[in-house]
């Protein structure tokens, strides 16, 4: 039984709400607070009367410590589970060490003028959460997310030494729309438009955006063809897996969004250096987030499939070994059950596992860690009771 402050009331934090009020053995107590209060209250008016979990609402404004210590001062969670944006996440670390709170997100910080995620900021700040005697985890969505606790599985249980990984992001879901994206717009354009970059033996090499393209055949979805991405878990997985040599991370996308897309970018709309626009500055990529559709409305128009995981590579008792975990999720089966689609459903699912095991003790230690670097087995139970069963192929199709 545990009390969990939950920041951000979005497509993400929607279904993680909804996995709490599900759970509510391990979460008795949740405040969601978000900028947009009537959100948060409209959630807790829809599960109030379907739940035990109590639910509490409030205003804040992640970008301001103070108003968070406020708050964590005023509900004293044992966890606060970070569903706002990457911008958020440093405030948010520094209001939990004021508080000794313990700290989980699904995404790393980025800040607002640069394109670029790394975990360097939040690495930073290994030593004050030890000091402090509270626990960060970072990552704890689908990828990252469960890519690392697959990672994790695969390295404990079916190798000796890993050396090639490839994460498949398949989505084969349509929402019949010719252009939206199935998470926040500006976070999103902000990671496919950005370089592509892989890491092999102990670097990082850099591609042009989209410039390595492959199709694969995946189960539950069909022929896609996936594109090399930069993603955040490559750079903790790189250090966290011992004798890795390579590992890349691909993500499928239609033609009609590839070609929106390119359009979008020519004309500058995609820039997130702010222009004058009468009398006014303005960043051309969030005045597209605000005439592109809502994640959240997206919901009840996506049918198909995702498909998620990680191939491995590697050797076990001397012998080479293949092995594949990957989870299938239905876009309208997640509707039925949470009101969204599978994108926040993949990510809110395992944001909830996270919180739950951190909140409960199973995973402790005081410090800043990736999810790879906990035992990955509760993790994986909880995916399979709470929504998200995985998969496994032990001979399954390359990517070259
Ligand atoms: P949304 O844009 O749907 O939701 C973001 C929420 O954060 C909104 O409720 C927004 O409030 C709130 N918010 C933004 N700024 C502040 C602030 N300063 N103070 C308080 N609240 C704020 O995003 P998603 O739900 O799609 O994504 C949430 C997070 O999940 C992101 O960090 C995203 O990168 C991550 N993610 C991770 C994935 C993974 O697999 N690891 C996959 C998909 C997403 P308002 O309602 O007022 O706008």
């Amino acid at each position: 039984m545990g009390k969990a402050l939950i920041i951000g009331c979005g497509g993400v934090a929607g279904v993680a709400i909804h996995k709490c009020c599900q759970n509510s053995e391990a979460f008795s107590e949740i405040m969601i607070a978000s900028r947009t209060k009537s959100k948060c209250d409209a959630i807790k008016e829809k599960l109030q009367d379907k739940t035990k979990t109590i639910i509490h609402t409030a205003r804040v404004d992640a970008d301001h410590v103070d108003e968070l210590i406020e708050l964590i001062r005023s509900f004293e969670p044992d966890v606060v589970l970070n569903l706002a944006l990457p911008y958020q996440d440093l405030t948010i670390m520094d209001a939990c060490l004021a508080t000794k709170t313990n700290y989980v997100d699904t995404a790393n910080y980025e800040p607002l003028d640069t394109a670029k995620f790394e975990y360097k900021w939040q690495w930073a700040y290994r030593e004050k959460f030890k000091e402090a005697g509270i626990t960060a985890l970072l990552g704890s969505g689908f990828d990252p997310g469960v890519t690392g606790v697959f990672s994790a599985y695969a390295l404990k249980h079916e190798f000796d030494e890993i050396h090639y990984i490839d994460i498949l992001d398949c989505n084969g879901g349509d929402h019949g729309y010719p252009f939206a994206t199935n998470f926040n717009p500006e976070i999103n354009i902000r990671e496919v438009s950005a370089n592509g970059s892989y890491w092999e033996d102990g670097k990082w090499i850099e591609t042009k955006p989209m410039e390595i393209k492959r199709e694969y055949d995946f189960k539950g979805v069909g022929k896609k063809d996936m594109y090399l991405l930069h993603h955040e878990e490559l750079e903790s997985l790189g250090i966290n897996i011992p004798g890795i040599k390579r590992i890349r991370f691909f993500m499928t996308f239609g033609q009609s969004y590839l070609t929106h897309l390119k359009c979008l970018e020519n004309v500058g709309m995609t820039s997130i250096e702010p222009i004058e626009f009468e009398g006014k500055q303005i960043v051309p990529l969030q005045f597209l987030k605000a005439v592109l559709p809502d994640p959240a409305s997206l919901g009840p128009r996506t049918v198909g499939k995702t498909n998620i995981g990680c191939i491995f590579r590697g050797v076990k008792d001397g012998k080479e070994k293949t092995y594949y975990l990957y989870n299938i999720c239905d876009h309208q089966e997640c509707y039925k059950e949470v009101g969204s689609q599978a994108i926040s459903y993949t990510t809110g699912v395992p944001a909830m596992i996270g919180a739950m095991l951190i909140m409960n003790g199973t995973w402790k230690g005081p410090g800043v860690f990736n999810i790879e670097e906990f035992d990955p087995d509760p993790f994986m139970d909880a995916l399979n009771q709470w929504g998200l069963p995985w998969e496994e192929d032990f001979h399954p199709v390359l990517v070259d």
